[in-house]
C-alpha cells in the first residue's frame, strides 16, 4: 500500500451514483489521481461503462470543496511574478487575453458579455476596455474583490444571482465547466440567460489529447478534486446540445499543452528548469500530434450558439 490513508475521508464526500451525462449506473475506477497542487490527496475516477464519460467519484462535498482551492498558488497566477514558471505564464496568459478578445470579437464588437469564473477579472476588465457591457461570477471571494477593485465591475457569486432581465449576447466559460458540480442546472442557466442567438464559449482540458495519454495519472490537467468532469469532445457536445444549444465549432487551444506539460513534469519530481525545457518539448510534440490528427489539443475550445426555439 502506498499513501491511500490520503484518501478523502468518506464523511467529507459525495458519491455519485449514476452518470451526469447518461444515468449509467456501471461506473468502474478506472484512474487514481493524486491531488499535486494542494491536499495531496488520492481521488479516483470513474468511466461511465455505458457512454465513456470520466468524472471524479467520489468527490469532496460542496461545503469542504473549498479548502481545495486554499493555496497562494493557485492565486497566485493572477498577480505575483514570481518563479520564471509565473513569468512564462504571465506572458502567455495576455497573449490569450487578446486571442480570446479576437474570438467573441468576431462575433460582436460590443453587447453585453457574462464571463462564468471570471477569476480576478482581467478578461472581463479588457472586454469592457473594448467598449462590452460585462459581469461576472466568481465564486472565491478573494478573487471576486479583486476583480471589483481592478476593474471596476459587476461579479456575483453565484451563476443564480445574475438577473437576468437583460439578456446576455455572450457567456464565457474558460476552464470553468470541469470544476462545476452541477453541469445540468449551469447549462439551463445560461440557455435562461442567452438571448436568442446568443454565443456559448466554453473551453475545458480534453482527456482525448496526447499529452493525457503520455503524462496518464500524472496529467495535470486531471487537477482532482477541483476538476470533476474530464471531458471528451463528445462528452461535452452531447451535455451542451441536450440543452437546446446548436454546436457552431470546435477549436485546438495550443498554449495549453506546453503548461500542462510542465506542470505534469514538476509532478513527476523534475526540477524547475528540467520541467521547463521538458514541458516545452513535449507540449510542442502535442500540438504536433493534433496539428496533424484527428486528436485534439490539451484543450479543445467549443462555440455554441442558443438554438432559436
Ligand atoms: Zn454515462
Amino acid at each position: 500500500m502506498t499513501d491511500r490513508s490520503f484518501h478523502v475521508e468518506p464523511h467529507r464526500s459525495d458519491t455519485l451514483v449514476r452518470c451526469p451525462l447518461c444515468t449509467g449506473t456501471d461506473l468502474p475506477v478506472t484512474l487514481e489521481v493524486k491531488d499535486h497542487s494542494i491536499s495531496h490527496e488520492h481521488f479516483t475516477l470513474v468511466d461511465c461503462r455505458a457512454c465513456g464519460f470520466r468524472f471524479t467519484n467520489p468527490r469532496p462535498a460542496p461545503q469542504h470543496l473549498g479548502r481545495y482551492y486554499e493555496s497562494a498558488s493557485y492565486i497566485s497566477h493572477s498577480n505575483s511574478h514570481h518563479s520564471l514558471t509565473d513569468r512564462l505564464y504571465q506572458l502567455a496568459r495576455r497573449w490569450a487575453l487578446s486571442r480570446k478578445h479576437a474570438l467573441v470579437a468576431r462575433f460582436r464588437s460590443n453587447g453585453r458579455v457574462l464571463d462564468v469564473g471570471c477569476g480576478t477579472g482581467e478578461f472581463l476588465g479588457y472586454l469592457k476596455r473594448k467598449g462590452y457591457l460585462v459581469t461576472g461570477v466568481e465564486p472565491s471571494l478573494k478573487a471576486r474583490e479583486q476583480a471589483i477593485a481592478n476593474h471596476a465591475i459587476q461579479v456575483y457569486p453565484d451563476l443564480d444571482q445574475v438577473p437576468g432581465s437583460e439578456q446576455l449576447h455572450i457567456a464565457t466559460l474558460w476552464h470553468v465547466l470541469e470544476h462545476v458540480p452541477d453541469l445540468r442546472s449551469t447549462l439551463k442557466r445560461l440557455f435562461a440567460l442567452l438571448a436568442k442567438d446568443g454565443l456559448l464559449v466554453i473551453a475545458v482540458p480534453d482527456r482525448e489529447s496526447w499529452d493525457a495519454a503520455y503524462y496518464g495519472t500524472d496529467w495535470a490537467a486531471y487537477d482532482v478534486p477541483r476538476h470533476l468532469s474530464h471531458f471528451r469532445r463528445r462528452d461535452l457536445q452531447r451535455l451542451v446540445a441536450e440543452h437546446g444549444f446548436e454546436p457552431v465549432a470546435v477549436r485546438r487551444l495550443w498554449l495549453d499543452a506546453p503548461y500542462i506539460a510542465l506542470l505534469s513534469e514538476r509532478y513527476r519530481g523534475r526540477g524547475t528548469a528540467g520541467a521547463l525545457l521538458r514541458g516545452l518539448a513535449i507540449g510542442t510534440w502535442s500540438n504536433l500530434v493534433s496539428a496533424f490528427s484527428d486528436k485534439p489539443t490539451s484543450s479543445s475550445l467549443f462555440l455554441f450558439k442558443k438554438a432559436s426555439a
